[in-house]
């Protein structure tokens, strides 16, 4: 057994496993959190599910990965997400497997998962400090310790596990990137990613509330010319734009974000062709055929989306439907099929899954996590510029980054 003394800041995932790795490596390891709980961006993740990992094997998780892939391999071959599967089951978390590999807690709760994390590093000896770290000591660039408001801790390794920057009432404030940029680092532009996204169209606001599932979305890059994402699922409309599960992907294509450079285009019919829904339109209005065409909708779309899309198409509204010509069918189609919004902006970063940006992969070993400007300080999760799709990737970035930090740590 070693003696080494190892600090970490901050207990998310990334820090608690970390905490764990080096104490199991038989380093004294005390983790510091500012907050009066650890875990408490953890305890709301997926919709307090907590969407733990995905049961994938190492290359689909790198193919996952939205800011430098290269530089996970040695952690995701030294921690993998079937190891994360074995670990939380070891520690009597049963798990599940939902659409697209997504591991669940069996109990649906994330504070399941906290409790997992928090009984592993106690159960280790690891010595839990709630009190917020206010810097680094640095000596002769290594780290000698962490520097408190009213105390000097002293160690020879130091851990940061200090997450992103979003959400920030759960404790992930940036003092991350303070701690590093201070030491000398890197800090790659911080932008948020898997966000809700901000609509200068009018008419959107209208739609606040409505959900669509089984539409394509598709996003395009103006200034290059270029489709950037494009697929099936579900969306949501809000007061200012869009969000729900494929925006928020989507967000993660959109990194050269400026006032309507891209524009999103909703099909809210992929399965059917123009044709088809030519045909399908033409039942429905012969079904409705002495009514206006705003009452006459209602089997083809949601009753939120009838007014806009003929707002849209330029139809008066009251139009008989018996009288409604071919050309008038082909501009409903064009807008239920392609149905126009134009991207502002992001919303603000505090509202982002993740942080994209951070600490630069090049200032750090990719095989231990150890700066490559401060000895024995080391990186563990979102604080590095690492990121990931939606699905469990980002979590596993937070452990299989801890783990080795960890064990890189104490040895
Ligand atoms: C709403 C939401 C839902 C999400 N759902 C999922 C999901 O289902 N699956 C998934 O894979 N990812 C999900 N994510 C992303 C995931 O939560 C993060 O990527 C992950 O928590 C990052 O882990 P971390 O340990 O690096 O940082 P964090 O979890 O942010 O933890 C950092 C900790 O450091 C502490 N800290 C910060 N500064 C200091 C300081 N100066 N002194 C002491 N302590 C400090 C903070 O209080 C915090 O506890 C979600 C994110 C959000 C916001």
């Amino acid at each position: 057994m070693n003696e080494k003394k190892v600090l970490v800041i901050g207990a998310g995932p990334a820090g608690m496993m970390a905490a764990g790795a080096a104490a199991e490596s038989g380093a004294d390891v005390v983790l510091i959190e500012k907050n009066a709980r650890v875990g408490r961006k953890l305890a709301i993740t997926g919709k307090g599910r907590c969407n733990i990992t995905n049961f994938c094997d190492n290359e689909t998780f790198i193919a996952h990965l939205t800011a430098n892939p290269r530089f996970m391999y040695s952690a995701i071959n030294r921690f993998s997400c079937y190891d994360t599967v074995a670990f939380f089951e070891e520690r009597g978390l049963k798990t599940k497997v939902e659409r697209g590999n997504r591991v669940f807690p069996e109990s649906d709760k994330a504070l399941d998962v906290v409790d997992a994390l928090y009984d592993y590093v106690t159960g280790l000896g690891v010595k839990i400090i709630l009190k917020e770290a206010k810097g680094l000591v640095i000596e002769d660039c290594a780290v000698k310790g962490i520097r408190f408001d009213d105390e000097i801790m002293y160690a020879d390794a130091v851990i940061i596990a200090c997450g992103g920057m979003s959400y920030r009432a759960t404790g992930s404030t940036g003092d991350g990137y303070t701690f590093a940029k201070a030491a000398g680092h890197t800090i790659t532009p911080l932008l948020p990613s898997l966000v809700p996204l901000n609509a200068s169209d009018d008419d959107i606001a209208a739609l606040q509330g409505l959900s669509l599932k089984n539409i394509r979305l598709t996003v395009t890059d103006n200034a290059a010319e270029k489709e950037v994402y494009s697929e099936k699922g579900e969306m949501l409309f809000t007061h200012f734009g869009i969000s729900g599960p494929l925006v928020l992907s989507a967000s993660a294509h959109m990194r050269n974000m400026s006032p309507d450079r891209y524009t999103a285009v909703i099909d809210m019919k992929p399965a059917l062709d123009d044709e088809t829904l030519d045909k399908r339109l033409l039942r429905d209005l012969s079904e409705f055929a002495n009514k206006d065409l705003i009452n006459s909708l209602g089997k083809l779309l949601p009753k939120k989306l009838i007014p806009v899309v003929i707002q849209r198409s330029g139809i008066d509204p009251h139009t008989k439907c018996n009288v409604m010509t071919v050309q008038q069918r082909h501009l409903l189609i064009e807008q239920i099929k392609r149905f126009t919004m134009h991207i502002h902006s992001f919303r603000p970063i505090n509202e982002a899954i993740v942080t994209h940006g951070g600490v630069d992969v090049k200032d750090v070993d990719p095989r231990t996590m150890q700066s490559k400007l401060v000895k024995g300080l080391y990186f563990a999760g979102e604080v590095l510029d690492l990121d990931a799709y939606t699905g469990g990737f980002n979590l596993q970035i937070a452990y299989s980054t801890g783990r080795l930090a960890g064990e890189s740590a104490a040895h």
